[in-house]
């Protein structure tokens, strides 16, 4: 076959023609034969195989049953009636339902007759029923053409009403097919293939459009699946190791005299094993001469920030500047308060820059960065600001990275003549298999242990209506000498109804809780920074008991002091970040509590975000659950990912053939890093193909 046979543009296929190669163009991104090629069924109807009623699953797929009607009748119910027919075989019973032309098929129905019957099933109490299902008499079914599995492609409104119906792409899948006689270039190597089982790359593209039967269509399903995989990750890992070998890194090869110090004489605590872990890993990269561009992930609470500086040690060591970007004000502010009394008398420059640095004193530190007076730079976004130039960054850390996308990465990265070393510490964690999908260009290093004598949370769901109890409870803890958040939601949509949810309940709250016995902070991002600053200050000096706020305070605050963490409105937070919210709590010796307050109304996905956090505290598996929830397109930072454009796998239902395929693509990189060999020859050539045409897999590089 022409190698470039499938660049053919659409309207050459017989039977398409210019305005159908339009609509296709427009609606489904079809334009050459390679695009209708990928056009993968969403499902497929299954007529190949015929169910016992015993065998039925709750699985909505559409399935055949062969059996006899015993019994018809109408059933009144609210808005018109129902027509209910009791379907039986030799392994037991069903429904048959009608809405609709009840007179009609009441008439037509015959008793004690075998019909096949076709269509969903769904299960209500303990019996299954079919609404509306196609019927046919045994006796006829029997002389009738079988048809296999039939493909339904996906499609719009558009194109059916311009009469491409799912018949009509099929069928011009059947001319394509025709047209190259089923045959298409090998795309994975020989040897790939036998060790893992894969059906060549012809039949998979044949079975996954006409599959002879489930079987063929599992094999065809997973061959095409750990091929896209394969590719992504191919991509991925080779960009990795191109940066490696290309990009220089600046060599930190001394661990010096602050390192030292700060070790041996000013760290507070003993390091947790993962903390010492991670820090060795930091410091082989650092110490080699490539760039080093690495995630930190550990659990809210896990100590990252300590991990981070122990890192900004080692660049001024080495004679470099590094800064630590935060994602608000708030939490920079934090971090620059909280590194400068880690490092208490050591002799470091350290300077907090943010959106309300003044100018006089924003000059000033401009001035000392250039001059490499000034060590490490704590700020905002602030930091990426063009006027900012160092004399040399060597290392730049971005904490709480989901709230910084690649282009802040890719601006950190120009900001000395060869690129700093950059650390990302995340505030949630990703799930394995996203990770290694999203950051696959990055290496990881996880901080997989909280420090020790840290007591779980207590996490509780409460309704509204228990609201005097949970009060009561509040007042209890105070007495203890403990601190309290109070958290609201707060999103763009609804904003103004947020805002005033948050002030009734900061009035109400007043109201149970009178000045002067007790005293309340409120934050929230209406506030003036220095307003703001003032009222956290207070509360993370103790001087007010109860601290009222909207999420502001999901990311990086740590008051030790408090114990008790209510989340209003709770059912309408994602997991990640009830999951950041809670993490606020916990950070003393004390038992710390969460309190979940909802109304009754609660849809499914809320029940099971509720279920998970009450159940653990574990952010790695409530990572799990909530890519589960969403789906890898609503997690942030997602967009950048070519993950999300697959065509025919899913990375949280393929995770498994998502580790076989980077497996395999790190091994055959290992192997043959220019992919010269002779046998790998077909996975060069579709590699090219790939980054020729971004189009076949959509990967955004
Ligand atoms: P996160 O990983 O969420 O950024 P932090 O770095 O803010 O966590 O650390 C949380 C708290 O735990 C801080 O008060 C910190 O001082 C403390 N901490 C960190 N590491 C240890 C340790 N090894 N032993 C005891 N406390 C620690
Ligand atoms: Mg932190």
């Amino acid at each position: 076959m022409n190698p470039n046979f499938l660049e053919t543009p659409i309207p050459y296929l017989k039977g398409v023609g210019p305005n159908r190669a339009d609509s296709l163009g427009s609606e489904l991104g079809i334009h050459t034969y390679r695009d209708l090629l990928h056009l993968f069924p969403n499902r497929y109807l299954d007529k190949t195989s015929y169910y016992k009623i015993n065998q039925l699953q709750p699985s909505g797929a559409d399935v055949q049953v062969i059996g006899k009607i015993i019994h018809i009748k109408t059933v009144e119910q609210k808005r018109g009636k129902r027509l209910v027919a009791s379907f039986v075989d030799e392994t037991g019973e069903m429904e048959l339902v009608w809405f609709r032309s009840h007179k009609w098929i009441r008439e037509n129905l015959k008793l004690n007759e075998p019909y096949v019957v076709f269509g969903k099933t769904k299960r209500y109490a303990s019996t299954f029923s079919m609404p509306h299902p196609e019927m046919e008499l045994l006796s006829e079914h029997q002389k009738g053409l079988k048809i296999a599995m039939q493909p339904i492609y996906p499609s719009t409104e558009k194109l059916s009403n311009k009469g491409i119906t799912n018949r009509v792409i099929a069928k011009m899948m059947q001319q394509l097919f025709l047209e190259c006689k089923g045959q298409f270039p090998e795309s994975l190597s020989k040897g790939m293939m036998d060790e893992l089982k894969l059906i060549p790359k012809s039949e998979a593209l044949f079975n996954i459009h006409f599959p002879k039967n489930q079987e063929l269509l599992a094999k065809a399903q997973f061959r095409l699946k750990f091929e896209e995989l394969f590719y992504v990750q191919l991509q991925l890992i080779s960009k990795k190791l191109l940066r490696k070998q290309k990009i220089k890194g600046l060599p930190f090869g001394k661990v010096g005299e602050n390192f030292n110090t700060f070790f041996n004489s000013h760290l507070p605590f003993e390091l947790t094993n993962a903390q010492k872990k991670v820090i060795k890993e930091i410091r082989n990269d650092l110490g080699s001469n490539a760039q080093m561009n690495r995630l930190l992930q550990g659990d809210v609470g896990s100590g990252k920030t300590i991990v981070g500086l122990m890192c900004m040690l080692l660049a001024i060591d080495n004679g470099f500047q590094t800064c630590l970007m935060a994602p608000t004000e708030i939490l920079a502010n934090q971090h620059y308060n909280g590194l400068k009394e880690l490092l208490g008398e050591m002799k470091i420059n350290i300077s907090l820059l943010t959106g309300s640095t003044k100018k006089s004193n924003r000059t000033a530190i401009h001035a000392q960065l250039e001059n490499g007076e000034l060590h490490i730079l704590v700020g905002t976004h602030a930091v990426l600001e063009d006027k900012v130039q160092f004399k040399n960054l060597g290392l730049a850390i971005i904490d709480e990275q989901h709230r910084f996308g690649v282009a802040q990465r890719s601006k950190l990265w120009h900001k000395n003549e060869v690129p700093p070393h950059i650390l990302v510490m995340t505030a949630t964690p990703i799930p394995r298999t996203l990770a290694m999908s999203l950051y696959g260009d990055l290496d990881i290093s996880v901080i997989d242990e909280l420090p020790p004598g840290r007591k779980p949370i207590k996490t509780v769901h409460r309704f509204d209506s228990n609201r005097l109890k949970v009060f009561q409870f509040i007042k209890d803890e105070i007495k203890k000498g403990r601190q309290i958040y109070m958290v609201y939601p707060l999103i763009k949509e609804s904003e103004a109804l947020d805002y005033k949810d948050l002030m009734d309940g900061y009035e109400s709250i007043a109201r149970d809780f009178p000045t002067p016995e007790y005293q309340i902070s409120i934050v929230h991002g209406k506030m003036k920074p220095k307003d703001k600053d003032y009222e956290m200050e207070r509360f993370v000096k103790g001087e007010t008991q109860i601290m009222v706020a909207t999420t502001v305070i999901e990311v990086g605050v740590n008051v030790p002091n408090a114990s008790v963490m209510i989340i209003e409105s709770a059912e309408r937070f994602g997991l990640s970040q009830l999951h950041q919210l809670r993490g606020r709590v916990g950070r003393g010796a004390e038992q710390s509590f969460c309190i979940l307050m909802t109304s009754h109304k609660l849809s499914e996905d809320a029940k099971t975000r509720l279920e998970t956090m009450t159940r653990t505290n574990d952010g790695f598996e409530i990572a799990e659950v909530d890519l589960k929830l969403r789906g890898p397109g609503d997690l942030m930072g997602t967009q950048q990912s070519g993950m999300l454009n697959l065509k025919i796998a899913d990375i949280v239902k393929d995770n498994q053939i998502l580790k076989t395929a980077r497996y395999h693509a790190l091994q055959l990189l290992k192997e043959d890093p220019r992919l010269e060999k002779e046998e790998n020859r077909s996975i060069l050539f579709a590699y090219n193909k790939m980054m020729q045409q971004k189009t076949i897999w959509n990967y955004i590089s």
